[in-house]
């Protein structure tokens, strides 16, 4: 939404009153970070698209709320007394006023379907019903809209923001009535807008899972969709295994059948983000956001090790996923031959190493009574290429402590002896210039056929 700012601050005319796109996202990194939950529960990707509709100083709360209810119900067809709305209700301290506007629309809605007000809408604090871009910029009250998938639905909304399988977010309303000033003032702002999220993925999961909303015996998806089933099915071919759906009951201690299926949910993630990444011209490499996607690159084939797949194997999900998607995302069939390049690489220089790392890794495990310290977290990371995340994972999993300070203090002495970044596993070989860079082009058309990568944290 950056390209946006300028409107929402009155700094520049919005050369169209609305707009509906999807945003690619990666939460990854910084202030929203996704990446310990993929595999693990069945809704948190590291790639996403969220789907969008923008009001520039045009519809505001009655029309959001309104056409929100329309398209999900209506359209869409969700079960009305499954869905409960939140409404921004500020602590102490906290910016802006209880949202009576939202609140008043959606009181509307729900009586009118013979649904109770009182049940079906939640307050929702700061975190979840404020919305801030950052420290600072505009911003506004949200209001949420989650849906209960419990069997017999009859959570009363308890389940709402409490990190329930069973009652997810699905979609953001966010209403952008305020600027967050450096001070820490928040300033109304001139016009108000609406920016929208909505999660691509769990609506269709949803609709999956429970059969177009006839069949509640299972808990829902984003995996069941048909977005990852081509990706499912290769990764059953390659490894004679089949994916089963399970959930983890405890997550440091998984059962051979749930490791099984976090493995599947996160090759089927990850290959979607270095993909849509290395077709937006961003490579994995030492530093920043393109040390994030060699993480999460290494991640992949870590976890891939783990069901016996086969070095190469993770390029050869690039495949299926462009198949899938390069009709709807042009420039993922444009730079197929680049991401397969890329990533074969990137694998490649990884399968160099890990093994040996693995090695290490057992040694300590037997020999340092339960402890890696920050030397050995370094020697894993500069020699063998093992981001200190992926140690921390492999320490969790075997009940090992890692000493994460020290291993600091081993990267800052190595970055003052000037050899920082320059891990043994390092390559490159696509020079930037080969890459397609995507352009914002919404500007210079009459469809909003531009996109932009929505890289945040970083
Ligand atoms: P959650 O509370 O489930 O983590 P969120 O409040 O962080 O979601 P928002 O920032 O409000 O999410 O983003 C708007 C929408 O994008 C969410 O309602 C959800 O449908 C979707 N979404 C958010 N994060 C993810 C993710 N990691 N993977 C898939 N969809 C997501
Ligand atoms: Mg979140
Ligand atoms: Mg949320
Ligand atoms: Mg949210």
């Amino acid at each position: 939404m950056n390209q946006f700012v300028p409107y929402f601050l009155g700094e520049q005319a919005a050369p169209w009153p609305r707009a509906a796109d999807t945003q690619k996202c990666i939460r990854a990194g910084g202030k929203h970070n996704d990446l310990e939950d993929v595999g693990f529960d069945t809704y948190h990707h590291t790639f996403f698209e969220m789907l969008g509709n923008w009001s520039f100083n045009d519809y505001f709360k009655p029309e959001a709320i309104a056409w929100a209810w329309e398209l999900l119900t209506t359209v869409w067809g969700l079960p009305k007394e499954r869905l409960y709305a939140t409404v921004y209700q500020p602590g102490e301290g906290d910016p802006a006023d209880f949202d009576q506007e939202a609140y008043d629309h959606w009181k509307a809605i729900f009586e009118k379907e013979g649904l109770d007000p009182a049940i079906h809408i939640r307050s929702g604090n700061k975190k979840d019903n404020f919305w801030m871009m950052g420290d600072t910029g505009p911003c506004g009250p949200c209001s949420e809209l989650h849906i209960d998938l419990t069997p017999a639905g009859d959570t009363k909304g308890e389940l709402v923001n409490a990190d329930s399988p069973y009652c997810i977010e699905i979609w953001n309303l966010v209403f952008i009535q305020f600027n967050a000033e450096p001070g820490g003032a928040f300033k109304p702002l001139k016009a108000k807008h609406v920016d929208t999220g909505m999660g691509f993925e769990r609506v269709a999961g949803i609709i999956a899972t429970t059969k177009n909303f006839t069949d509640y015996t299972q808990p829902p998806s984003n995996y069941n969709s048909d977005l990852f089933q081509d990706i499912f099915s290769h990764i059953s071919n390659m490894s004679g295994r089949s994916y089963g759906a399970t959930m983890p009951n405890n997550r440091d201690d998984l059962s051979g059948e749930e490791l099984n299926d976090v493995i599947f949910r996160v090759l089927a993630d990850h290959i979607r983000t270095l993909s849509f990444s290395i077709a937006d011209g961003i490579l994995p490499s030492n530093e920043g956001r393109n040390y994030t996607l060699r993480r999460i690159l290494r991640r992949a084939v870590m976890f891939g090790k783990r069901i016996d797949l086969k070095p190469g194997f993770f390029t050869k999900l690039v495949d299926p996923l462009v198949d899938k998607m390069g009709g709807f995302f042009p420039e993922l069939e444009e730079q197929r031959d680049v991401i397969r390049k890329v990533i074969a690489s990137e694998e490649k220089a990884f399968d160099r190493t890990i093994d040996r790392g693995l090695q290490l890794l057992d040694k300590i495990t037997y020999q340092s009574g339960g402890n890696i310290s920050g030397e050995e977290a370094f020697e894993l990371y500069s020699t063998y290429g093992f981001p200190f995340d992926l140690t921390q994972l492999i320490a969790r999993e075997r009940g090992l402590s890692i000493d994460e300070a020290g291993f600091q203090r081993c990267v800052k002495q190595h970055a003052e002896t000037g050899r920082a970044g320059h891990v043994s596993t390092e390559i490159s070989v696509v020079e930037e210039e080969k890459l397609h860079h995507t352009q914002f082009s919404g500007f210079n058309q009459d469809d909003l056929t531009g996109f932009n990568t929505e890289l945040i944290g970083y």
